[in-house]
């Protein structure tokens, strides 16, 4: 079974809860944007809990970057990977993953399951091809958009919030609903590309069947 230990250079606050790793990266290592790997901590007792994390940097980067949101309500990996410092090691176990770019289409993500989407949507940028893909963002307030400046900057008018717990100027507020799918453009793309939480998939997968989208046309993954 494929498995590499790489060292972690640097570790940073994203948001209150989520955590930015960069690490080595093995020589010859591939992935696609949007892919994953499991992930394990190399410190006794915790080699074997592996969990799934994304890849957020391009890559043909010389190291490997990963975003992950924590849970310290109990003791999971995420918790103790916020007891983990620079020169720490990690074990990257197989690549995996079911979201890849196919064409121009409306991406939609619940909290961390916006990670894939780093890095397809960095790798378009990086090639000017961003064109008029579209990112739907739902998180609970402001503090929990993950990087807010850069979706910004990179999708400009495409890069649409909605908040559930907070009401702010210039976001949308609740759940995605079909209206809010509807107003947002789409059944005017070819893909939906939709990754989050189980509850919010299935919700969001049957509002999207109910407006005409063809299962096939949806790339997902339940986070
Ligand atoms: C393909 C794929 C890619 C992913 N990529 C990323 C990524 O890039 N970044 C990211 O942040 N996440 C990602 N995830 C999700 C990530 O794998 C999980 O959040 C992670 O496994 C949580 O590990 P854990 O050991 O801390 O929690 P686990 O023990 O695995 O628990 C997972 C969930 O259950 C809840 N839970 C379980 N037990 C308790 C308890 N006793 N008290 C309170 N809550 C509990 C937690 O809140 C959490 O939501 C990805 C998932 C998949 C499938």
């Amino acid at each position: 079974m494929e498995q590499h230990i790489v060292k972690i250079k640097s570790i940073d606050q994203v948001t209150h809860d989520v955590l930015r790793f960069e690490t080595e990266k093995p020589a010859n290592f591939i992935f696609k944007p949007g892919q994953a790997s499991r992930i394990s901590i190399n410190k006794e007792g915790w080699e074997k809990k592996k969990r799934s994390f994304t890849f957020t940097n391009l890559p043909e980067d010389d190291h490997l970057e990963f975003v992950i949101k924590t849970y310290p309500s109990h003791e999971g990996v995420t918790n103790e990977l916020l007891t983990l410092k620079a020169g720490d090691e990690l074990i990257v176990h197989e690549v995996w993953g079911s979201i890849a770019y196919k064409g121009e289409g409306v991406f939609i993500a619940g909290g961390a399951g916006v990670t894939p989407f780093i890095s397809i949507l960095r790798h378009l940028h990086g090639k000017k091809q961003l064109g008029n893909n579209r990112l739907l963002f739902a998180n609970k307030t402001v503090a929990d958009i993950i990087h807010n400046d850069e979706f910004k900057d990179m999708l400009g008018q495409n890069f649409i919030n909605i908040l559930s717990q907070e009401e702010a100027e210039g976001f949308d507020h609740g759940w995605i609903s079909e209206e809010f799918l509807k107003k947002h453009g789409v059944n005017d793309y070819k893909y939906v590309y939709l990754c989050g939480p189980k509850p919010m998939m299935e919700n969001i997968e049957g509002q999207l069947l109910k407006l005409g989208v063809q299962e096939d046309a949806i790339i997902r993954e339940i986070f």
